[in-house]
């Protein structure tokens, strides 16, 4: 029986009730004055608050994932940019990976980490690797990691994976600081998850890979990731081990894409009606070429129309919710879905375990890739894009480190609060990148279009603030923040 309050995940992802969303969004996918109400539903509307979006059911939004009609899709697109615009502005977060181990006892057979594949190089850092690989992040300008990890209890067991997040922020290296370790590992026990919450982590991050319950048990044929129930109800644990910030994904190309959908949103509202405060962020990976991992051998790969519908109904389904693309997707793509909603980047990133130190950016090395990139330009050229698109690259890492995080960042972002802080932090935290890593051609951009930014501050006293902080920062202090 479907029941979003369940902790059980065959009641919370509830088969039957994802058929009957498909089936009714089938039924219904050119029910024009449903879809109109739909999408009038969603818009955000000011309020003495602020501005505020109500976001729509899984069942809404699969409607509208499932409309084929060209004029409602514009519609759905005009939408999704104004909701974007409403909560996240122009600001784009920047973040990169850092791979620890390739260890792996799983056989997930879309990974080519999986423990059969016996011809991959297996390489954990150790703790001198660790921060060799940090402060090639730092001198390319990241402040913020996500580190990834196979799932091996003897060669990276949980202490192995706090000793990794310890050293990480124990660099200071020049100007350099990681402010804010994402972490991206298995799942695991509360008691884990405690120990991560009190390393300090910022968002747990664990894909599903597909919520189908037969196909995930297929795709995962062994090892402890095979529990379906397991894996689905990390996040539970997660939350009830203190940490605040999830983010959900699937991996697009595994399953059909409108189940996992669906699914996916459903996972959000389970969060939300049990804890109180839905997914942190939602990841959106899709299936790529791998050491001995053929894409085209998955049946169920979406094209880049499709993804980009996706990403817009994501965003219109839950509007307070981050949203992540990686440089798994090739710059064209990534351009087509920034401003559809996309929050976050990863920027100059290496899949490898140990791909940064001793590497220029254009070297890059593929023995242990967990997948290839497409999108392989350096930090600095992604910067310099993403202003020439007119976007502002974000370091910021201020709202984890204030403590702003699970419901107090969501209020803050549901009554349009986090414009009047995100925007100046942002561009302090890209003044510090134009200061101290950007080159010549990317530094002349950013400083104008930091000049342009700040007057668009609207309270004067913070404005008059966020200038002397850059000015402060121009002379060589760092780390301000509202
Ligand atoms: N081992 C952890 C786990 O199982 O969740 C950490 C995740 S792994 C390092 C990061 C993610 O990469 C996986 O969750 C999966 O979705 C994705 N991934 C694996 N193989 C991939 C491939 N061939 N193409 C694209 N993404 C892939």
């Amino acid at each position: 029986m479907y029941n979003p309050k369940s902790l059980k995940a065959e009641e919370f992802i509830n088969d039957e009730e994802v058929k009957a969303t498909l089936k009714y969004a089938e039924e219904n996918k050119h029910n024009r004055e449903l879809i109109e109400s739909i999408l009038e539903k969603a818009k955000p509307r000011k309020t003495e608050r602020g501005t505020e979006c109500a976001g729509l059911s899984h069942r809404e939004a699969s409607v509208l994932l499932a409309c084929d009609i060209p004029e409602m899709t514009e519609k759905m697109y005009a939408l999704a940019k104004q909701i974007k615009e409403a909560f996240y502005g122009n600001r784009i977060v920047m973040f990169a990976p850092l791979y620890l181990s390739n260890y792996c006892v799983n056989q997930c057979v879309y990974c080519p980490y999986h423990y059969q594949n016996k011809t991959i190089p297996r390489k954990k850092l150790t703790q001198e690797e660790v921060k060799n690989e940090v402060i090639a992040l730092q001198d390319m300008g990241h402040k913020r990691l996500a580190i990834e990890s196979g799932e091996d209890p003897v060669n990276n067991p949980i202490e192995y994976i706090l000793e990794c997040i310890k050293t990480i922020y124990s660099i200071k290296h020049k100007n350099g600081a990681i402010r804010r370790v994402n972490v991206n590992i298995a799942a695991t026990t509360v008691e884990n998850y405690k120990k991560l919450h009190d390393a300090g982590i910022g968002t747990y991050i664990l894909f599903q890979e597909t919520y189908h319950k037969q196909s995930y048990e297929k795709l995962h044929p062994a090892g402890p990731k095979h529990n379906y129930a397991y894996h689905t109800e990390a996040m539970d644990r997660a939350m009830e081990g203190g940490i605040d910030d999830v983010g959900l994904g699937v991996l697009f190309g595994l399953e059909m894409y409108k189940y996992e959908f669906a699914a996916l949103l459903m996972h959000a509202e389970h969060l939300e009606a049990v804890h109180g405060v839905g997914p942190h962020t939602i990841s959106v990976p899709r299936l790529k070429r791998a050491d001995d991992i053929d894409p085209d051998e998955f049946d169920n790969g979406i094209d880049d129309d499709t993804f980009a519908k996706i990403i817009a109904c994501i965003r219109i389904a839950v509007p307070y919710t981050g949203m992540i693309i990686s440089t798994r997707e090739s710059e064209q793509c990534r351009n087509k879905v920034l401003d559809l909603g996309i929050s976050q980047i990863s920027g100059g990133s290496r899949t490898s375990v140990g791909g940064y130190a001793g590497y220029s950016a254009q070297e890059r090395p593929h023995d242990t890739e967990q997948f290839d990139v497409s999108d392989q330009r350096s930090l600095d050229e992604v910067v310099k894009w993403l202003m020439d698109l007119g976007y502002i690259p974000s370091f910021c890492t201020a709202c984890y480190r204030e403590g702003r995080t699970g419901d107090r960042f969501m209020s803050l972002c549901k009554t349009g609060q986090i414009l009047n802080c995100c925007h100046p932090n942002a561009l302090m935290t890209l003044k510090e990148f134009l200061e101290d890593y950007a080159s010549p051609e990317t530094k002349k951009t950013g400083e104008e279009l930091i000049t342009r930014e700040l007057e668009k501050i609207p309270n004067p006293k913070a404005r008059k603030i966020a200038k002397e902080y850059i000015q402060n920062i121009h002379l060589g202090k760092r780390d301000f923040r509202f």
